[in-house]
């Protein structure tokens, strides 16, 4: 229909935008459950969102049929508890709304009782000791915080999905989301202290946020099935480098290819559907990367969305016959991928409390929780890496393309000055006029707002009212930092809020914690470059832990100094952070002893058949040259040598994959995968790749790096 602009321009009528009706359509949101809940029921299920308050049984029976009825308009048949155990992915059971009837028919149904409480078997999820085995109950418990929503696959199918948290009989975490949930009560809590003793008289809750910018890599299906690597371990084991790799800096935020366009065209929708605020996207540093950032939100909203995000853009990828890959580092000799992790605080009447502002009460306020950020990452920068360790990410931190192993804080010059010269009693100069800075007073120097683009190799970087966490791997769930984060926070606030409300005079006492945080954590401040050699030694010299592997790294959850941190604060008892331990340290040997299997595996039944076929070519054609060519015969030599190396490395790496293999202890396996079986993978691969450079393309019996990161 081609309707007329009422203006009388004589044009035609603009048509209502379609993204905002698309947006959020299958969410049954906070639009939807107020047009489609009675007031009342409305109001208390809004209540126990905001408030953490308990629901009542006859509000949950009502909540469920209103989204029942909604899901089924919407054309679902199912529905799942959906939730995140510690294998880091997440999972789901479908069950129908049907019920039987006596006449032969069915009733769709779902009651409070399915709404609130789930129980799956459990026995196959990753519990680290948590849950004997002749207890493999686990629960499934709504977290109505974070909205129910409709996933449709391929075939149409709709579901109706449910945040829940798993715990196990006795209400230990079997999950990713119940530490998450209870990390933001703890910060919560202890910000609030904070805030009263500042005078804030408005705020009653203070809440985490985080927007997670997404890396990930496309690469075409057809190439991507004929490599074993790439279908086992997500990664390329092997790969000659390609004549062309990221060296002329042509891919990032250059123009982006139709194909991929169009794929993030169908991404963005599938996202926009499900509530997720997909707002930027762009090329990356390496060909055929690229990146994905939302809008930030809840640090459990955020969390459930990524794992959505990442869920989607893999589904979206193979509709259209590519591959989304989120290993860390698919290729090696180009960039990996990261996530980054945006952090601020700020409470339910809106008030980010990382903002400078630019009154001096808000100063005050924005100089206690810098603070306190910087007092929490300097004293356990250890849990913070350990919350970012993963075979794959191993590969990134401190490999010049990522932030180094080493946590250090970057908050450019003007706000280290600030921090420096109040801590000394020193003069601040604004705008030429030098005077001394008194809070409670003056207000703070102009501070450029987004100083991103000045510092991006520094791990935890301020960039302007957020920090930006830049460690995470690209394919890891971001829960576990952020309750490492709020965690952290919790307890450098609780100090902090002690020393307020004990105060006499408030603004002396804040002067005095400016001062405390810079002698004794001043050390975590660096605005250096982060990938530099001599900030190794620096941060040596600093006294800052320099973790530079997952099995070292993950060891930080279980030393005293953090159970005894997540214990004070209700998120992780021993035995859940035991068992995280325990089943990262799993997860990591068992990931480097599938790169090892396969690596044989490839090998065994590519490339030494590979190079054998090549070697009677060339023998072959040696013999009917005779003396008039010695190519044939340099050339085999060459490649005997390296097959020859090759099998006697192969030789190794099934001999110290099978020791590693027999080691009980779990934290042991790890490292001995590590320092033992990863070594020769990688020396296994220099054979490999060099004769794959002196092999026939039609010999060689992969695809080439050339291929993989440039035909798209
Ligand atoms: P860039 O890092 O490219 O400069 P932005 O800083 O605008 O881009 O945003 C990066 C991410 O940080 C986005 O996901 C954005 O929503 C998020 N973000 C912005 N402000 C905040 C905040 N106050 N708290 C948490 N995340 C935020
Ligand atoms: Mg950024």
């Amino acid at each position: 229909m081609n309707k007329k602009c009422t203006c009388g321009c004589g044009n035609k009528a603009q048509e209502t935008p379609v993204l905002p009706k698309l947006f959020g359509g299958n969410v049954f949101n906070d639009k939807v459950m107020k047009e489609r809940l009675p007031k009342e029921t409305y109001k208390a299920l809004k209540k126990t969102i905001d408030t953490g308050s308990s629901l009542q049984p006859e509000v949950a029976a009502v909540v469920a049929n209103a989204m029942k009825d909604w899901a089924i308009e919407k054309g679902a048949t199912h529905y799942t508890h959906w939730f995140q155990p510690l294998t880091g992915s997440t999972a789901e059971k479908h069950d129908s709304f049907i019920n039987p009837t006596a006449d032969g028919g069915v009733i769709m149904e779902f009651s409070g009782k399915q709404l609130i409480q789930g129980e799956p078997d459990a026995s196959s999820f990753p519990s680290g000791g948590l849950r004997v085995t002749f207890e493999a109950r686990g629960y499934t418990a709504w977290d109505c915080t974070s909205p129910a929503f409709l996933k449709t696959d391929a075939a149409g199918d709709v579901t109706l999905c449910i945040p829940t948290a798993f715990c196990s009989y006795n209400g230990q975490a079997l999950d990713k989301k119940t530490p998450l949930l209870r990390s933001m009560n703890a910060v919560s809590k202890q910000a609030m202290r904070v805030l009263k003793a500042l005078g804030n008289t408005t705020s009653s809750r203070v809440i985490s946020n985080v927007g997670a910018e997404q890396e990930y890599f496309l690469v075409d299906k057809e190439y991507y099935l004929q490599r074993l690597d790439m279908i086992s371990c997500g990664r390329t084991l092997f790969g000659a480098a390609p004549p062309k790799g990221q060296e002329l800096d042509d891919q990032y935020f250059g123009a982006i290819k139709d194909r991929v366009s169009a794929y993030m065209k169908e991404l963005d929708n599938e996202l926009w559907k499900m509530g997720i605020t997909s707002k930027t996207k762009h090329n990356e540093v390496a060909p055929a990367q690229f990146e994905m950032a939302p809008v930030f939100s809840t640090t459990n909203i955020a969390t459930d969305q990524n794992q959505l995000v990442m869920e989607t853009m893999q589904k979206v990828a193979l509709r259209q016959g590519m591959v989304c890959m989120l290993h860390e580092k698919p290729y090696a000799g180009v960039n990996g991928s990261g996530k980054h992790n945006n952090f601020s605080l700020g409470t339910d009447d809106g008030i980010n409390l990382l903002e400078p502002g630019a009154t001096p009460e808000d100063n005050a306020q924005f100089l206690v929780f810098l603070c306190a950020l910087l007092k929490a990452v300097d004293t356990h920068a250890d849990i913070l890496r350990g919350t970012c360790a993963s075979s794959g990410n191993d590969h990134r931190l401190g490999a010049n393309e990522a932030p180094p192993a080493i946590i250090s804080s970057f908050l450019g010059k003007e706000l280290s000055d600030v921090l420096e010269n109040l801590a000394a009693g020193k003069k601040i100069c604004k705008k030429d006029v030098c005077e001394y800075l008194k809070i409670g007073v003056d207000s703070l120097p102009e501070l450029p707002k987004d100083n991103t683009d000045r510092n991006r190799t520094s791990p935890f970087a301020f960039t302007g009212n957020k920090f930006e966490f830049r460690m995470l791997g690209s394919s890891q769930s971001i829960a576990g930092p952020n309750v490492a984060l709020n965690t952290i926070a919790a307890e450098a606030l609780d100090e902090i809020a002690t020393r307020l409300e004990k105060a006499t005079d408030v603004n002396k006492e804040i002067l005095a914690i400016v001062k405390d945080t810079m002698k004794n954590h001043g050390r975590i401040i660096f605005n250096g470059n982060n990938y530099s050699e001599e900030w190794v030694k620096e941060a040596k010299k600093r006294g800052l832990p320099n973790l530079t592997s997952t099995p070292e790294a993950i060891k930080s959850f279980v030393t005293a100094k953090a159970v005894k941190l997540f214990g004070k604060y209700n998120v992780l008892t021993k035995e859940e952070l035991e068992s995280r331990f325990e089943i990262y340290s799993e997860q990591y040997a068992m990931d480097i002893n599938i790169e090892a299997q396969t690596a044989k595996n490839m090998t065994k039944r590519l490339y030494i058949p590979a190079a054998i076929r090549f070697m009677a070519e060339l023998g072959n054609s040696a013999a009917a040259a005779g003396k008039a060519c010695s190519v044939q015969k340099n050339l085999l030599a060459r490649v005997g040598k390296l097959t020859d190396s090759a099998a006697k490395k192969l030789a190794k790496l099934e001999d110290e994959t099978a020791k590693a293999q027999a080691i009980g202890d779990a934290g042991k396996r790890a490292t001995a995968y590590r320092e033992k079986v990863l070594s020769c993978l990688v020396s296994l691969r220099e054979d490999i790749d060099a004769l794959e450079e002196i092999t026939p393309r039609d010999l060689w019996p992969v695809p080439a790096y050339s291929d993989l990161l440039f035909k798209l």
